[in-house]
């Protein structure tokens, strides 16, 4: 329905506009009755609904309405899959319907920058490209129900450590390729309904009041057309927040808030026309929630959590499988160890914490799945809630293991050692459970272990067992998708959406993390995750990208559409993958840049494009991509914007950023022009390597022959010196090293000359 915003912000007072750029309550938006301006709510997100039921509690943590606990989003990462998560989102925004709500807060975007951080599991991934393709689904899918997302925590809000109050301390080509990078693509790609701006500040300022994140970035460069929530309390000065573009404050501030934007408009600190430009886009997002609204939605129950057992299936990752163990055959004893089988881990802690619809039982699947020839049994081994090993526990498991022809561990992260709030110190696992591999291990040779756990941890124990399958926090229908994956019943088919560090020490961020105070410093720059590893030449545990399969890929007839391309044109890339075993499978194929001569420092390779091929035995499909300029640019914080040098660069398909097994090539021609002002101090190399400038430099130095000579009779001949000392030479010198020859007026002539080319 059109309606005039314009005509109806002119008949709101100062507080009734002022009023909507605050919460109602904790969860709602204030709405004007008078003018049918209707109050709408908005609810945690992202992987479930967590809807407050009336009178919960008032941090909203516990007690919500029923809702399909989706795998997290570092799972859901894993998958690699576009469709799938916009499937997953189309059943959230369904939920949403049912329930009446009408934004759902999230997708998170924040980039992995440690595996410390406790709420990597909401995040999808270290790689930026991956992560914003993600959230630019996940989006999509919930959008497309008429139900708004906020994408969040805008922006570098990398831990939970002081998270209200931590000053993240980035530089502008880290912040524009990694940090921002994640949530640009989304926004861009999928228009969020909202943005939720972080906890944290950046460079100095609170994300909350900083108009050049706000305002500059989100809506002027990427043009987000919705609005700007608070994350719950990050509001610091809230008439600051408003200039800077902070549309709404969450949850309700009981009137501080609104008063303040008042107060700021009456004593001119605040123009009345941004605030009206402020109600405008919280009006047009309340009246599109209104326009979309499905009274008496309902949904499928049982559906939804079917799905939620497809999208685990698909996020969990087989990082090893020795001697083929997996997938397990239907018949002998079957030994299922651990309390995590028992009270499954299947959510992270915090405000995305779920009240599934139901949660299946690991060893009930198991037994399932197995059929009646095979026998399941069960021992604990460890209790969750202590580290310390129980000696009777073990023993009572290493028979069963013993007793068993094969025997599943399931350990991981209880609840206490990751959540929303804090950040892990260390990356083990508890002792006693560590304990439990080693002892099950000596009675059992064939081990496998299912991993339960939002964030990489260390493995110390992997050369005893023979599997590990990671599971993640596989949402409620976990026990069928392990049980699936276990049987080959379905064929594992993620692949790591981050990169699983021997220790915790081999972290690019680790000498920094998490700053001083207030202050955090991310000094190791560009280089997160596999950008570090790479360059460093350090070898992961499990590197980005990998994941197993119970069938293999073969790559073949890579193909580059165009040798050469101007940085404004696209290029198709083409490859071609063929199951060669024996099971049908899903394979992820990556596609890496490489810069084969950088001018300026940058990562081996980044990812630019990657899919997900279904396919039988057999079966032969090829994979497209289009590269553009962004696939090769990298920020240039002189120029304020992307930039690609001309030059050579590699393409390259990956089944991991590991394993590379096809290159191509391309040169990549630059249509702009970056010629930076010629000064005293610019040196002669710099100037000689610009065609344009180089004749200019050719005569002056023909003039000046004897310069060189002198020079390198002062430090003993050699051609390649005299080169080098000339080429990092600045033109002042030539001042000094012409005996008199050249004046400071020659050379406010040559610099004019220098500066007059076009
Ligand atoms: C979290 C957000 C969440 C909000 C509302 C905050 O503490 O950081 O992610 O959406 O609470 O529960």
């Amino acid at each position: 329905m059109k309606r005039d915003l314009e005509q109806l912000i002119s008949q709101m007072s100062l507080e009734e506009k002022a009023g909507m750029c605050s919460g109602l309550d904790f969860w709602r938006l204030k709405g004007v009755e008078r003018l049918g301006i209707p109050s709408i709510m908005v609810t945690d997100g992202p992987h479930g609904l967590r809807k407050q039921r009336e009178g919960g509690d008032h941090l909203g943590i516990f007690d919500s309405v029923p809702a399909t606990c989706f795998p997290s989003a570092v799972g859901v990462a894993s998958s690699w899959d576009r469709e799938l998560i916009e499937k997953m989102g189309q059943a959230l925004g369904e939920e949403c319907q049912a329930e009446d709500v009408a934004v759902l807060l999230g997708p998170g975007a924040n980039i992995k920058r440690s595996p410390l951080c406790g709420r990597n599991f909401e995040y999808f991934s270290e790689d930026p490209f991956l992560s914003s393709e993600m959230a630019a689904h996940h989006i999509q899918g919930v959008q497309s129900q008429g139900i708004g997302t906020s994408l969040k925590h805008f922006a570098a809000n990398n831990q939970e450590h002081r998270r209200m109050t931590s000053d993240s301390v980035v530089d502008e080509r880290t912040l524009r390729e990694i940090y921002l990078a994640s949530f640009e693509g989304a926004v861009k790609k999928s228009q969020p309904w909202t943005v939720m701006s972080s906890y944290n500040k950046v460079n100095g300022e609170f994300v909350s009041e900083n108009e050049y994140l706000l305002t500059d970035i989100l809506k002027d460069e990427w043009g987000h057309e919705g609005f700007v929530v608070s994350d719950w309390g990050a509001v610091n000065e809230r008439a600051d927040g408003l200039a800077a573009g902070l549309e709404l404050e969450m949850p309700s501030s009981s009137g501080i808030g609104e008063q303040k934007i008042v107060d700021a408009v009456r004593n001119g600190k605040l123009s009345e026309e941004k605030l009206d430009g402020a109600v405008e886009r919280l009006l047009r997002i309340i009246f599109k929630s209104v326009d979309h609204n499905k009274q008496g939605a309902s949904y499928d129950v049982d559906e939804h959590h079917q799905l939620a057992r497809v999208v685990a299936r698909e996020s969990m990752v087989l990082l090893k499988n020795e001697d083929g163990i997996l997938p397990l055959a239907k018949e002998g004893r079957i030994a299922v160890i651990g309390a995590l089988a028992e009270s499954p881990r299947y959510q992270g802690g915090g405000s995305s914490r779920i009240n599934p619809t139901k949660l299946e039982d690991i060893r009930e699947e198991i037994q399932k799945s197995a059929g009646t020839a095979a026998n399941v049994v069960y021992a604990k081994g460890y209790e969750l809630d202590s580290d310390a090993t129980d000696a009777k526990l073990v023993e009572e498991a290493v028979r069963t293991a013993s007793e068993a022809d094969t025997a599943i561990l399931f350990v991981g992260l209880p609840d206490r050692y990751e959540s929303e709030g804090y950040d892990r110190t260390h990356l083990r696992i508890p002792n006693n459970q560590i304990a439990m591999i080693e002892a099950a291990a000596k009675a059992q040779p064939n081990l496998i272990v299912v991993l339960s756990n939002g964030s990489p941890v260390e493995m110390p124990w992997i050369g005893n067992v023979k599997a590990v399958l990671e599971g993640y926090l596989g949402g409620q229908a976990l026990g069928g998708a392990i049980a699936d994956l276990l049987f080959g019943d379905a064929n594992p088919c993620g692949k790591l959406a981050e990169t699983f560090p021997k220790r915790l020490e081999d972290n690019p961020s680790y000498l920094f993390y998490f700053g001083e105070e207030d202050r955090v410093e991310y000094r190791e720059g560009l280089f997160v995750g596999y950008r570090y590893y790479d360059k460093k030449k350090t070898e992961p545990l499990f590197p980005f990208g990998h994941g197993l399969s119970y069938t293999s890929f073969a790559y073949s007839d890579l193909s580059v559409a165009n040798k050469e391309i101007l940085e404004d044109q696209t290029v198709d890339v083409q490859v071609k993958v063929t199951n060669t075993g024996n099971m049908s499978g899903k394979e992820i194929v990556q596609l890496y840049i490489r810069e084969v001569n950088s001018k300026v420092i940058r990562p081996d390779k980044e990812l630019k494009g990657f899919a997900k091929v279904e396919l039988q035995p057999g079966e032969e499909q090829t994979v497209h991509f289009t590269l553009d300029k962004r696939s090769f640019a990298y920020y240039d914080v002189e120029l304020k914007d992307w930039r690609v040098d001309t030059g050579e660069f590699e393409i390259q398909i990956g089944k991991s950023s590991r394993e590379i097994v096809l290159t191509g090539s391309i040169k990549v021609e630059s249509t702009k022009v970056f010629r930076k002002k010629a000064t005293r101090n610019t040196t002669i190399g710099d100037l000689l390597a610009d065609p344009a400038r180089r004749p200019i430099i050719e005569g002056i130095m023909k003039q000046q022959q004897p310069t060189g000579e002198a020079e390198a009779a002062n430090h003993g001949d050699a051609s390649e010196m005299v080169e080098a000392i000339m080429k990092y030479m600045p033109l002042r010198a030539l001042i000094s090293f012409s005996g008199g020859a050249m004046s400071e007026a020659h050379l406010d002539q040559i610099l004019d000359a220098l500066n007059e080319v076009k």
